[in-house]
């Protein structure tokens, strides 16, 4: 087996040969700049400047106040331009791609937030963008079409297969392979062929750097916990990767359990039925049918409905150092109100499951123990979503 780009048995290049000169030329580049101060320190920059670097590890006094046991810590990645931790890898890209000479990034995206990162960046560096968006999404999230237009973007829906996320994926990719001179391709969460899991890695771990730096002030020790929500698992590994080697802190990573158990009714690819297989050109835990057919996940949460996940988080779950659990939707739903009403503080949809999984985490915890818990994006693109499921009609 090519060992390149592999976290033990996952990850790999799984691609059509005309993909690899533009994968080879993107891991050749990265390997140049990866360690290169001058690389570091405008990424360095641009994420203090630009994104609002370094987020606060906030101490949620009323929320410890309301479980009565461990204390509970927010990274408040919310907090950052554009609302959400993507912004971290958007940026790290397109400066990547701009040491690269390239002058156009596409990008595909199923809700829009990642579609949205990637043209704030492409507009703040002046490149051309192309968002590539399944035609059903693109009917659904009509604010994040215009706000990518409004950004300079330009949206192109796909209507081959189902009309979403997957589609609009092989769009970009194959967009990208013929194009390679000119583009970047800037996937938007720590999945895909080698070299991209490990580059959104490298691009998000500065959360747990982060952490771990502040726990010294805000907690006095490290955490005993981290949690975060897990769709392709960006958010995640960032969270977890520089306390990967600490075996005494307690790493969780929460899935969405969405309605049911049913195939197609959640998106449990770690923590559920999921089964090693090869989707986006990487070798991982995804549903899939006896067949070996991607089965369609389902969430309430736009951003964690994936059935697949990162490499490296299969990786984690085999050799324990990491564990996944899942919350269904009306758990998650439970959670934004609660963070909402408690802490003043409206959490993105894809949050609420880490901070539902409390629930069950804040029992087993002492007063004297520490649990982070990582706040990926703030929830204002979820307010009229969950009016809804509450029944509430607000238009
Ligand atoms: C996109 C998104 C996620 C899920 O993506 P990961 O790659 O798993 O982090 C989580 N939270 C927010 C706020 C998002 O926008």
């Amino acid at each position: 087996m090519n060992t390149k780009g592999r976290f033990g048995k996952f990850g790999g290049q799984y691609v059509p040969e005309i993909v690899m000169p533009a994968l080879n030329e993107l891991e050749e580049n990265y390997a140049k700049y990866k360690d290169d101060p001058d690389f570091q320190n405008e990424f360095r920059t641009y994420l203090r400047e630009y994104a609002g670097r370094p987020t606060n590890l906030y101490y949620a006094k009323e929320l410890t106040e309301h479980y009565g046991k461990a204390r509970i810590f927010l990274k408040r990645e919310d907090l950052l331009h554009t609302g959400a931790h993507k912004i971290n890898n958007a940026l790290g890209q397109a400066l990547l791609a701009k040491r690269m000479g390239k002058k156009r990034i596409v990008a595909e995206t199923g809700a829009g937030q990642h579609g949205v990162a990637s043209a704030t960046v492409a507009a703040l560096f002046g490149m051309e963008c192309h968002v590539f968006m399944g035609a059903v999404d693109v009917e659904r999230q009509k604010l994040n079409v215009f706000r990518m237009k409004l950004l300079g973007a330009k949206v192109i829906p796909v209507s081959s297969g189902t009309g979403t996320l997957k589609d609009a994926t092989s769009e970009a990719i194959r967009y990208w392979a013929t194009n390679i001179t000119d583009t970047h391709y800037i996937i938007g969460s720590a999945v895909g062929p080698h070299p991209y899991p490990t580059i959104v890695r490298d691009f998000q771990k500065v959360i747990s750097e982060e952490i771990r730096e502040q726990s010294k002030e805000k907690i006095g020790k490290l955490p005993d916990y981290v949690v975060a929500c897990v769709g392709g698992g960006s958010n995640a590994i960032g969270t977890f990767y520089d306390f990967r080697n600490d075996k005494d802190i307690v790493k969780i990573g929460v899935e969405a359990g969405g309605r049911g158990e049913a195939p197609g009714e959640n998106a449990k690819t770690l923590s559920g039925t999921g089964e090693p297989g090869i989707l986006h050109g990487a070798y991982s835990y995804l549903l899939q049918d006896p067949d070996g057919q991607v089965v369609e996940a389902y969430s309430i949460s736009a951003g964690l409905d994936y059935p697949g996940v990162g490499p490296e988080h299969s990786f984690f779950r085999d050799t324990g150092i990491a564990k996944y659990v899942s919350v269904t939707d009306q758990q998650a739903l439970d959670a934004f109100q609660r963070l909402s009403e408690i802490e003043g503080i409206i959490p993105a949809m894809e949050s609420s499951h880490a901070l539902a999984y409390l629930e069950t985490l804040m029992p087993e915890t002492t007063k004297d123990q520490s649990v982070v818990v990582c706040l990926s994006g703030r929830g204002d693109k979820d307010v009229a979503m969950v009016a809804k499921a509450l029944g509430q009609n607000i238009e």
